[in-house]
């Protein structure tokens, strides 16, 4: 198992750059981050000595099993899940330099007052629900102009870019449109020149529809099972209300 991972790792790149030159991207703009939910630490710490640093984890309570365990090996970690207000306290202790998924006011509000008695910054995405299925999170694209203005008001949120989940299907076009949705609006946010603004990072595309979301722009693309293997826990269970 240990040598698959490290050999999926290497397929994953290939596949990120030959999306890149059908695109004429610098594969270098392109980020790889390994989506760990419901991977062992020790999978994970292969991945990692393999040397691959950018990590995320869609639950605090994951997050912070596997994190005695991770945090010798030098790597970065982001946040991807929906999250709770009663759980941000929990989550900042764990060494979190991103939450990709702020979604909402309220949030953002709770996570200014946390970050604000603890004299920290943070850098957050703003995720964005680009298929319109009712099932998924994110903030309506719609709404999102206005959420990034209120989330700038408070200083210590650091807004890097957005992120979203595209639509599960095998209609190409249909999932394309999601990412070409997303890369729009980051451009009418770009207009507008939103102060403590930057919209520098697009993440978009997982293992099915990566090639799609490089050639539309992501910065980030975020893999777990073309690297780890078939979950046993659906999507539904992180991804849907409810849970
Ligand atoms: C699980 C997950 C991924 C990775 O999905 P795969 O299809 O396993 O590559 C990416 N983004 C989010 C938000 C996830 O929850």
């Amino acid at each position: 198992m240990s040598q698959q991972i490290v050999e999926n790792i290497i397929r994953i790149k290939e596949r990120i750059t030959i999306a890149c030159e059908n695109s004429y991207r610098d594969p270098k703009d392109v980020k790889l981050l390994l989506a760990t939910k419901t991977v062992s630490e020790e999978y994970i710490e292969i991945a990692l000595n393999a040397g691959h640093i950018l990590i995320a984890e869609n639950k605090v309570q994951e997050l912070k099993e596997k994190f005695e365990k991770l945090k010798k090996i030098p790597h970065t970690n982001h946040f991807i899940g929906h999250l709770q207000s009663n759980k941000i306290k929990d989550l900042i202790k764990y060494n979190v330099t991103c939450i990709q998924s702020l979604d909402r006011l309220s949030l953002a509000e709770k996570l200014h007052q946390h970050l604000e008695k603890e004299g920290r910054v943070l850098d957050v995405l703003i995720q964005v629900n680009t298929s319109f299925e009712d099932s998924k999170f994110g903030m309506s694209p719609r709404g999102v102009i206005e959420l990034v203005r209120q989330v700038a008001q408070f200083d210590t949120i650091k807004i890097k870019g957005l992120m979203t989940i595209g639509l599960l299907s095998t209609d190409n076009e249909k999932v394309r449109r999601c990412f070409r949705l997303l890369k729009d609006i980051q451009k009418n946010i770009e207009v507008q020149q939103i102060s403590n603004v930057q919209m520098t990072e697009l993440s978009m595309g997982m293992s099915g529809d990566l090639e799609i979301a490089v050639e539309e722009g992501a910065t980030i693309v975020r893999v777990g099972t073309a690297i780890f293997g078939q979950r046993s826990t659906p999507n539904s269970f992180y991804w849907n209300e409810g849970n």
